[in-house]
């Protein structure tokens, strides 16, 4: 069903009992051409891509739990392009101009919101590594403008300028940069796939990887042995367990990270801001909650659930910037497992295992990836070599040294 003003009005007329399911449910087939594991923001944007890029349509996205129900619906839900090194910018550029366009490609409102991303700094060395970083995205084509204190106090008046611990004296904005509304993404996503003919399987959760000389041959799953001729993994947090039934050992490793909601609010934060002396963000949801959001709990773990003290950090960061928030309370909290790589950069690439290919690595930035991660992951499944955005993001670039350490922390997945 297309969705459109004049089928809204007919549908209200109507009382809204013409609404027709947004996806199959179907019952999986023996054998598809293209299998892949994990039915969240970038699996079934890798099946979009497949079906309407590539014309592969002969597609399951196999999901243990429901579509969503992972990192995808567990995120903050900023989108940006403000990265500063050769092998990130462009593809993340690429992915906001998709970001861009998506509500018209998907016919479905993902509540794209390009309110501006404002990065706080708080010293002469931080604004220079933010003025470079500008000028790399403005190289890139992308949009970055300088802010200076009294810019910034207009645009968010809320900040501590006067008594601050850490004294705000400025910041770097994406104007274009923003918000969308997660869900949204995936079920758009779904719906897209859907209709031209990729099958949505939910409760399937992928057991076993079968390999036969070299090359995959399919997948068991609760539900049975799937054939396949290809296989793509996008299960994030679960990188490690899913690759290791082919027998693969991963540049990876499972971290938790939190996010929290205050009560609701009248309008109070328009844009999303960062903290620049301690790792916290905030922006505000469209039903009035702050939403807050910080570092790493520090530990491995596949437990999507946070522990106090990083609510304890978290929130101190939030008063430094905006005493007003201790007058708040919280409402929720949640933690989603994330795949940390090595480098803090993500991996989209063939493995060793003829057919088998992989995507991960995207830490807690996967979000704003999501188009430009189905794009390309979709062009290595059905090419079966990299697009040239995805080029540097290989699995073997620990060994040969060519790492994309966007945040300079060094082989420490934890800093990242
Ligand atoms: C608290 C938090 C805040 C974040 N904030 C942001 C942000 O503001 N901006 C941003 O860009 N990114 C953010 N991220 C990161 C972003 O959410 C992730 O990088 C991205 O969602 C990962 O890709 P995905 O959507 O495909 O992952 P997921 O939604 O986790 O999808 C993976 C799916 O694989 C499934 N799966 C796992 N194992 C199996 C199996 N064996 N068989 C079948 N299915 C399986 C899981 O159930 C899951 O649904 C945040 C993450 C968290 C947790």
């Amino acid at each position: 069903m297309k969705y459109s003003l004049a089928k809204l009005v007919a549908q209200t007329l109507g009382g809204h009992r013409g609404w027709t399911r947004a996806w199959r449910d179907p019952e999986p087939k023996p054998h598809y051409d293209v299998v892949i594991i994990g039915g969240g923001g970038h699996g079934l944007a890798t099946a979009f891509y497949l079906a309407r890029v590539h014309g592969v349509r002969n597609v399951a996205v196999l999901e243990k739990g429901y579509i969503g129900g992972g990192n995808a619906g567990r995120n903050t839900t900023i989108v940006r392009s403000n990265y500063l090194l050769e092998g990130n910018e462009p593809f993340y550029e690429f992915s906001l101009k998709l970001w861009e366009g998506l509500e018209r490609e998907l016919n479905f409102n993902v509540m794209m919101s390009q309110r501006g991303v404002i990065n706080l700094f708080h010293s002469d060395a931080q604004r220079d590594a933010f003025v470079r970083r500008g000028n790399a995205m403005l190289m890139h084509g992308a949009d970055a403008v300088l802010l200076d204190r009294e810019q910034l106090r207009a645009m968010v008046p809320g900040i501590d300028f006067d008594n601050a611990r850490f004294p705000v004296r400025g910041a770097l904005m994406q104007p274009r940069g923003g918000t969308a509304r997660h869900d949204a993404v995936v079920w758009g996503y779904a719906r897209g796939a859907d209709a031209r003919g990729v099958d949505i399987i939910q409760n399937c959760e992928v057991t076993g990887i079968r390999v036969e000389d070299g090359a995959v041959t399919g997948v068991d799953t609760g539900r049975g042995f799937i054939g396949a001729g290809k296989v793509g993994m996008a299960v994030a947090g679960h990188s490690s367990r899913v690759a290791a039934m082919a027998g693969l050992r991963l540049p990876v490793e499972s971290h938790l990270l939190q996010a929290f909601v205050t009560e609701g609010l009248k309008p109070l934060v328009d844009r999303v801001v960062t903290f620049g002396a301690g790792h916290f963000y905030i922006s505000q949801s469209d039903k009035g909650g702050l939403v807050l959001g910080g570092d790493l709990d520090g530990y491995n773990s596949y437990a999507q659930r946070g522990n106090l003290p990083m609510v304890e950090h978290v929130m101190e960061c939030g008063m430094a910037m905006m005493p007003m928030l201790g007058r708040l309370r919280i409402l929720r909290h949640w933690g989603g497992v994330m795949d940390m790589s090595m480098d803090g950069s993500p991996i989209i690439d063939k493995t060793p295992v003829r057919n088998l290919f992989l995507n991960t690595g995207w830490c807690y930035g996967g979000f704003k990836a999501t188009p430009a991660s189905g794009w390309c992951f979709a062009h290595t499944i059905a090419r079966g070599e990299p697009h040239a955005l995805n080029a540097a993001y290989r699995l073997d670039r620990f060994l040969s040294g060519r790492v994309i350490d966007e945040r300079g922390g060094g082989p420490r997945p934890n800093v990242h």
